[in-house]
């Protein structure tokens, strides 16, 4: 792994997880007086007292003039007080996120790339690209349906698709992909 490109937690001055960045952008915020780091304790730090607090061996670290510096796992914008957007993006992986990845008509779980969306009203009609439309099919049903609605090719929806309803720690978590680090815990239990 990268160190620059690993994921930092983002708060807002009210403790609030915002979202990811990246370990370098973290960095220029830090220098730049920005944000502050936090430690594991929930202490903050300025850059220049965070480049005095000890490099353990479970950090990951960038090498400076004169030793080393520990890459901060969350750092605060400590003039920031905005909330984390609410709205979750309309993506091919947050629908299939949101159906489990599973064929919403014959509820088999294939591999993903088996995996197509599926226009539940067909795009040909006037169906819509929206939460309320779209859900994910297997290759086999998303032919089979074809420019037909469910009811006209006798096929039945699992469920009434719907815009997903995630924490923002959970939208946190899925951008992560699978690095989450222990610090972040209290910080998204909270949110
Ligand atoms: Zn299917």
């Amino acid at each position: 792994m990268d160190v620059l490109t690993g994921p930092v937690l983002v708060l807002n001055k009210h403790f609030t997880p915002i979202q990811l960045t990246t370990t370098r952008r973290a960095f220029v915020l830090l220098y730049s007086g920005i944000a502050q780091a936090i430690d594991e304790q929930g202490n903050s730090f300025d850059f220049d007292e965070w480049r005095k607090v000890d490099v353990r061996a479970k950090d990951d670290f960038l090498p400076i003039v004169g030793g080393q510096i520990r890459v901060p796992r969350i750092v605060q914008l400590h003039r920031y007080d905005r909330l984390p957007r609410s709205s979750i993006r309309l993506t091919r992986r947050n629908l299939m996120v949101r159906d489990e990845f599973q064929c919403q008509y014959c509820m088999r779980k294939p591999p993903v790339r088996d995996l197509n969306i599926d226009h539940v009203m067909p795009k040909s009609r006037g169906g819509n690209a929206s939460w309320e439309n779209l859900v994910t099919a297997c290759r086999h049903c998303n032919l089979k349906k074809a420019w037909k609605t469910p009811e006209e090719a006798n096929m039945r929806l699992n469920r009434i698709p719907r815009r997903p309803k995630w924490s923002t720690a959970v939208q946190i978590l899925m951008t992560a992909g699978g690095q989450v680090f222990e610090e972040w815990d209290p910080f998204l239990k909270a949110s």
